[in-house]
């Protein structure tokens, strides 16, 4: 299957759960998640209609954000070391995996010397999942608070990686808790900034994501097919 093909299939796959829930698909992003995926692929996806690129690794990224010559929007997935804020801040246009105090400083902190904020999401760990990155829940609402001084970090959104099992109706819980969160935090209106953004959904579980209310499905494999390290 082309590259072009998979994304018509995802998109239909989107429309359709958008239809059983009484959503506009056109809320719906689809981050195309390029980790070992080669420029030639990229500019593919792009040429087929894919305005968003989601990297895991900075250095990655920032190899194939100079080779890709087409205008997109960069997204950055993984987890990000603080010595790797100032080399993302050159390209990203969101930081989607900002999972703690430190790391929103930095970011603050490199922002303000480029004197232009940074958007980020904040990465929650839906899960449980030792081995996933990401503030437990109960922490979020805490962190806000905390960065809440940070004039250069504008959070717009909350990530999750859900849970890692085969049958995606198992997945839903990760999702729908993430919702509830952005919920119970936009009701509470104390932040400068509301949360409109909710990257969740792979592969595996994107349609379960988008039925509960995901604005962004980050998707590698249904668009490139198996990864190849
Ligand atoms: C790799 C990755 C994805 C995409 O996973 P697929 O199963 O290939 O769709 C999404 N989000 C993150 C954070 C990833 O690392």
């Amino acid at each position: 299957m082309s590259i072009s093909a998979n994304l018509t299939n995802i998109k239909e796959r989107i429309e359709r759960a958008c239809r059983r829930v009484g959503r506009d698909p056109v809320e719906v992003h689809i981050v195309a998640v390029t980790k070992t995926v080669s420029v030639e692929q990229i500019e593919e996806a792009i040429a087929a209609g894919i305005t968003i690129v989601g990297e895991n690794r900075v250095q990655e990224a920032w190899e194939k954000y100079q080779s890709v010559s087409s205008k997109v929007e960069w997204h950055m997935i993984g987890h990000l070391q603080t010595n790797k804020v100032a080399r993302a801040l050159q390209f990203a246009d969101v930081i989607e995996s900002v999972d703690s105090l430190h790391l929103a400083q930095e970011i603050d902190r490199r922002a303000k010397l480029l004197n232009k904020p940074a958007e980020v999401f904040v990465q929650v760990n839906t899960s449980g999942e030792a081995s996933k990155f990401g503030l437990e829940p109960g922490e979020v609402v805490g962190f806000l608070h905390s960065i809440s001084g940070l004039e250069f970090v504008k959070v717009t959104g909350l990530m999750t990686i859900g849970a890692f099992l085969p049958d995606p109706e198992d997945v839903r819980p990760c999702f729908s808790m993430l919702r509830e969160l952005s919920d119970s935090i936009n009701r509470t209106r104390e932040y400068k900034t509301e949360i409109r953004h909710l990257s969740m959904g792979m592969t595996n579980d994107f349609e379960v994501a988008v039925e509960e209310g995901a604005t962004h499905v980050r998707i590698g494999r249904a668009l490139f097919g198996e990864r190849v390290y």
